[in-house]
Formats: C-alpha cells, sequence, structure tokens
C-alpha cells in the first residue's frame, strides 16, 4: 500500500494536524510549523513536541513533513530579502528538527528582476549557508518542483538538477515532487508517453534518486500552462489513469505521498479530504 495523506491544519496544535489526518484513513500528514504567511514564529515547546509525538504514536500516522513559508525567496537579488528569507528558512528546517519532521518543503524561489542563471546560484549558496548553520541530524530539505509560474525556479528537472549538484544527499538536500506543478510545467503527466519522457528528464539530470516525497494533486490547468491551480484527484487535467501511473511507478509507490486539495466539501456534503482519499485508494 502507498503511504497517503494530506497537508492538514495545526489550529489548536501541531498534534491536531495528526489526528485530523487519522480520521480519514492517512498513513502520512504534511503540516506547517509556523503561519506560513508571516515572518515570526512563537517558539515550539517542548509540550508542542510530546503532544505531537504521542499522537504520532497513537494513530500510527508516520512521516510528517513541514511546508516553509511562502514568504521566503531564496533566489531573490535584493540582498534584504535574501538574508530575511536565508534566516526564515533556518528556522523552518529547525523547527522540524525540532518536532521530529521528516522534512521541510520548500519552493527554490523566484528569479524576478534578475536572470535564472544568478537566482539559481543564489538558491544554491543560501542552502550551503542554511544547512550549515541547522547542522540538521534527521529533516531533510526537500526541493519542490514548481508550475514555473512567473518568474519561478525548479520548474524542470534541468533546473532541479543542477540545485542538487550543487547540495544535494551530503547536505541532506531532496525533492519533493508535485504532480500538479510538473504537468502545468509542460511534463504531459496525462499521457504514458508523457510520464515517460518526464522520467527520462528526471533520471538524466539526476532528480529520478533524490525524490523522497511526492505532492498528489491533479492539475485545474492545462499541461504547459505554467499555471499553478490544483485540482481534486481524478477530475483535473492529469485524469486517474495519469495519477494512477504514478500511484504504480515502481520509485516513487515506495516513497509518502500528500494531497494539497482544497478542503471542504462536494454537493452531496461529503469531505473532499475523504473522497480524494477513497479515490486514491481505488487507483494504487
Ligand atoms: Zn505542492
Ligand atoms: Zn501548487
Amino acid at each position: 500500500m502507498v503511504k497517503l495523506g494530506a497537508h492538514m491544519s495545526i489550529a489548536g496544535g501541531y498534534y491536531k494536524a495528526v489526528d485530523a489526518a487519522a480520521e480519514y484513513s492517512m498513513d502520512v500528514v504534511q503540516l506547517f510549523t509556523k503561519n506560513n504567511n508571516q515572518w515570526a514564529a512563537k517558539p515550539i515547546t517542548e509540550s508542542d513536541c510530546s503532544l505531537f509525538q504521542e499522537s504520532l504514536k497513537r494513530t500510527g500516522v508516520t512521516r510528517p513533513l513541514s511546508h516553509s513559508s511562502y514568504l521566503i525567496n531564496l533566489a531573490s537579488p535584493k540582498d534584504e530579502l535574501w538574508r530575511k528569507s536565508i534566516d526564515s528558512m533556518i528556522v523552518e528546517w529547525q523547527r522540524a528538527e525540532q518536532l521530529g519532521l521528516d522534512g521541510v518543503v520548500m519552493h527554490p524561489g523566484s528569479y524576478v528582476e534578475s536572470t535564472p542563471e544568478s537566482g539559481l546560484e543564489r538558491i544554491a549558496l543560501a542552502i550551503q549557508e542554511i544547512y550549515e548553520k541547522v547542522a540538521p541530524k534527521n529533516a531533510w530539505l526537500l526541493l519542490e518542483n514548481t508550475a514555473g509560474q512567473g518568474t519561478n525556479l525548479g520548474w524542470n528537472m534541468e533546473q532541479l538538477g543542477w540545485l542538487l549538484n550543487k547540495t544535494g544527499e551530503t547536505m541532506q538536500v531532496g525533492v519533493c515532487l508535485d504532480t500538479c506543478h510538473a504537468h502545468a510545467a509542460g511534463y504531459d503527466f496525462s499521457t504514458a508517453e508523457g510520464f515517460k519522457e518526464w522520467e527520462k528528464e528526471a533520471k538524466k539530470q539526476n532528480v529520478l534518486g533524490a525524490i523522497r516525497a511526492l505532492h498528489l494533486n491533479d492539475s485545474k490547468k492545462g499541461c504547459g500552462s505554467r499555471v499553478d491551480r490544483h485540482e481534486h484527484i481524478g477530475l483535473g487535467t492529469i485524469g486517474r489513469e495519469g495519477i494512477q501511473r504514478v500511484l504504480k511507478h515502481k520509485t516513487l509507490k515506495t516513497l509518502p505521498m500528500y494531497l494539497e486539495t482544497e478542503k471542504g466539501t462536494n454537493d452531496d456534503e461529503e469531505e473532499w479530504d475523504a473522497i480524494n482519499m477513497r479515490v486514491l485508494r481505488e487507483l494504487e
């Protein structure tokens, strides 16, 4: 069985995300360790940690992962934002360590008014410094592929491969593959040929072996649209078969997969988390 779960809310405590995941019979969970739209963060207390660990033990939910703040931009050409992003990413990684998470997912960054090349250099330099300051023992930093919206970097396998080459395993840096982002970026996950082509490229750029987690999302926008809009599983432009290929892929199926689809209910007042989990269990 594939380890499946979703991003869950930490309102009321970190353990609430774990408990919520267990309610939907999820195996794994992703959470924010702080408000993702703010720089500041309250320190994590010992009681936060023990409640969190206790909920993992009690429910059997494993492979907890965090997603870092959307404000962070390690590719920023502006020194002030770049420094602030480095400091913030240090805190994010430390918090993942403190809570005993598998890792923290990060969008590589946007080059804004500079160039892709200089943006990538800035990211690599930043990660090297962050890694030294954090000196992580267990938690990994996972670079997430993006849809390539605007000046977002890390949308193709070549850019991810370049970043991994400058950081990689020795710095506990891996990849989180987002299916919606890959498809929107131009890798056609809706067809067997398109998926094969992605796989070939991911192997060639040494990305495939660095993937440690997946974000399972269908896409509202088409392949190559470079627009990041998540859709419920099977209802988007990737479709059931496309998602099924990912679930059955011999390497990917061994990795934890997290939904980042919209919450709420459908017209029959059934929870979307429950629906998406059911569809995934049918497809795996
Ligand atoms: Zn994602
Ligand atoms: Zn997204």
